[in-house]
C-alpha cells in the first residue's frame, strides 16, 4: 500500500504565526482559559473546529466570482437547490446562513413545552436550540458509543430498544421527530450504520414519527459504511449518502462541515405543509426563500463544495489523516476515543488526567497544556460544555470528558499532523502535572463559548 497524499496541490497560502512559550502563557491568561477568547493569530495549529475552516477550492472560489446576487430567483439557488436535492432526494429546500439557524427554525416550530426529541447525541446547538423552546432534547446513544476504550464500527448508533421504550413511555404525541446525528459529533465523531439508520426509521414509522437527519458530516459517514459495512463496498459514496437520506422525512445541515465552506447550511424537507410554515419564519428571521441569510455566492460555493465531498480521493485522504494520527497516539499510550471519527482526534481526559476531579474540568486544563506547550488549539467537550446543575448547584457531569482536536478540511498537511503529535505525547509525559480549573464568569447557555477560568492550586 502506497502512501495516502493529499488530493490537491496548494495554490495560495496563508502564513501561521508563532508564539514563544512565555507569550503563550500569558495569553491564555487573558482569555481566561478559554480557548474561544484567543486571537486566532496567536494560535499556531487550529484545531478548535473544523466548522467553517475548510479551505475552498479553486471551482469554489470560481464560484464566488459567478454568485448572482439577485434578490429573488438568483441562479446560484437554482444551482444550490439542485445539488442538495441530488444527494438528499428531499423535495423542498431551504438555505440558512448555517446550521443553527435550521434548527431554530425547525424546532420553534415543531418544538415547545412538553415535547421530547431523541436523538443518537444531540450537538450542543440542537441541543439548545430544542431547550430553548421549552422542550427536551433526549440521547438515546448506544452503550458502546459511551466507551471510549472499547473498539467498534458504529459507535455513534442510536439505541433502538432505547428509542422503542423511551417512545412508549412518553407517548408518540409528545414527539414531533426523531433525530439521528451522521457522524455523532459530540459523541466523537463516530459513525452511524446503514442498518440503523434503517431500524431507527422503521421503529419511528410504527409509530408515525418523522425522522430527521442532522448531517452535518454525511460524506465521512458514507465512506465509513462503504469502508465497514458489509454489503456497501462497491457502491459510490454517492449512491451511499442517497440511501441514507432515503430513510429520513427532513434534513438539517450546517455547510460549514461537509459542503467545505466557510458559512452556510440548509433546512430540507419531504412535508410540504411544514415547509410551507420553516419558509414563513424563514423569511421572517434569515431572508428571503431564495437566500436564506446567504449571498449568492455563498449558494454557488455550497453547491460545488457538496459536489466535492463525495469524491472518494478525498475522502480516503480524509479519513486516513485523522487514523494516522490516532494510530500514532494509540502506540504511545495516550488515551483516546478508539477507532478515531471521521473529522477529529478526542482525547480521553479522564483517563489522561485522572487527578483531576470532573468538577474542575480535566479536559479544560489538557487544552491549556495543548496550547501553552505547541500553540495548538483544541475544545473541551466535557462538563464544561454539557455539564448541568443539581438543585444544590453541584455539577452533574455528562459521561465523557473529551476534548476534541478537529482537523479543518484541507487545509493542514502531514507535517503539521506529525507535529500536533509531538505536542500532544510531549504533554502527555508531563500530564502528572496538569491541574483543575475552576469557572469564575458563565453565561446561563452554551457557557463554554465565554465562560472564563482560574487554574486551582
Ligand atoms: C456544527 C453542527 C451543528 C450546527 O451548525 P452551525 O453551522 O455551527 O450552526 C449542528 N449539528 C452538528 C452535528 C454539528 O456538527
Amino acid at each position: 500500500m502506497k502512501t495516502i497524499i493529499e488530493p490537491f496541490k496548494i495554490k495560495s497560502v496563508e502564513p501561521i504565526h508563532f508564539t514563544t512559550r512565555e507569550q503563550r502563557i500569558e495569553i491564555l491568561k487573558q482569555a481566561g482559559y478559554n480557548p474561544f477568547m484567543i486571537h486566532a493569530d496567536d494560535v499556531l495549529i487550529d484545531l478548535l473546529t473544523d466548522s467553517g475552516t475548510s479551505a475552498m477550492s479553486s471551482k469554489q472560489w470560481a464560484g464566488i466570482m459567478d454568485g448572482d446576487e439577485s434578490y429573488a430567483g438568483s441562479k446560484s439557488f437554482y444551482r444550490f437547490e439542485e445539488a442538495v436535492k441530488k444527494i438528499t432526494g428531499m423535495k423542498f429546500i431551504i438555505p440558512t446562513h448555517q446550521g443553527r439557524a435550521a434548527e431554530k427554525i425547525l424546532f420553534t416550530i415543531t418544538g415547545g413545552k412538553g415535547k421530547y426529541f431523541p436523538n443518537n447525541t444531540h450537538f450542543d446547538t440542537t441541543r439548545a436550540n430544542v431547550e430553548f423552546t421549552g422542550a427536551e432534547a433526549i440521547d438515546l446513544l448506544v452503550e458502546v458509543g459511551k466507551h471510549p476504550e472499547i473498539r467498534a464500527d458504529f459507535k455513534g448508533n442510536m439505541d433502538i430498544a432505547e428509542l422503542r421504550k423511551f417512545i412508549i413511555k412518553t407517548g408518540k404525541e409528545n414527539i414531533p421527530l426523531c433525530m439521528i446525528t451522521v457522524t455523532n459529533n459530540s459523541g466523537g465523531g463516530q459513525p452511524v450504520s446503514m442498518q440503523n439508520i434503517k431500524e431507527t426509521k422503521s421503529v419511528c414509522d410504527e409509530y408515525n414519527i418523522p425522522l430527521f437527519i442532522d448531517a452535518c458530516r454525511f460524506a465521512e459517514n458514507a465512506y465509513f459504511i462503504k469502508m465497514r459495512e458489509p454489503g456497501y463496498e462497491n457502491k459510490t459514496v454517492l449512491a451511499i449518502a442517497q440511501e441514507m437520506f432515503s430513510y429520513a422525512d427532513g434534513v438539517t445541515m450546517s455547510a460549514k462541515k461537509d459542503a467545505l465552506v466557510n458559512i452556510g447550511g440548509f433546512l430540507a424537507l419531504n412535508n410540504e405543509e411544514l415547509a410551507m410554515k420553516c419558509r414563513n419564519l424563514l423569511i421572517v428571521t434569515e431572508g428571503f426563500s431564495t437566500y436564506g441569510g446567504l449571498a449568492g455566492r455563498d449558494l454557488e460555493a455550497v453547491a460545488q463544495g457538496l459536489e466535492e465531498i463525495v469524491d472518494e480521493h478525498y475522502l480516503q485522504y480524509r479519513i486516513r489523516s485523522i487514523e494516522y494520527l490516532g494510530e500514532k497516539l494509540v502506540a504511545a499510550g495516550v488515551p483516546i476515543i478508539e477507532p478515531p471519527g471521521g473529522h477529529a482526534i478526542y482525547i480521553d481526559a479522564k483517563r489522561f488526567a485522572p487527578q483531576i476531579p470532573q468538577e474542575q474540568f480535566p479536559g479544560q486544563s489538557i487544552v491549556s497544556a495543548l496550547f501553552i506547550e505547541g500553540g495548538i488549539r483544541g475544545v473541551e467537550i466535557g462538563s464544561l460544555m454539557f455539564g448541568k446543575y443539581d438543585s444544590y448547584g453541584k455539577l452533574i457531569p455528562p459521561p465523557m470528558e473529551l476534548v476534541r482536536l478537529a482537523v479543518p478540511r484541507r487545509v493542514y498537511t502531514q507535517s503539521h499532523i506529525d507535529f500536533v503529535l509531538e505536542i500532544i505525547i510531549e504533554v502527555f509525559k508531563k500530564r502528572s502535572t496538569l491541574k483543575g480549573y475552576k469557572i469564575v464568569y458563565e453565561a446561563p447557555m452554551l457557557r463554554h463559548f465565554t465562560a472564563r477560568f482560574e487554574e486551582i492550586g
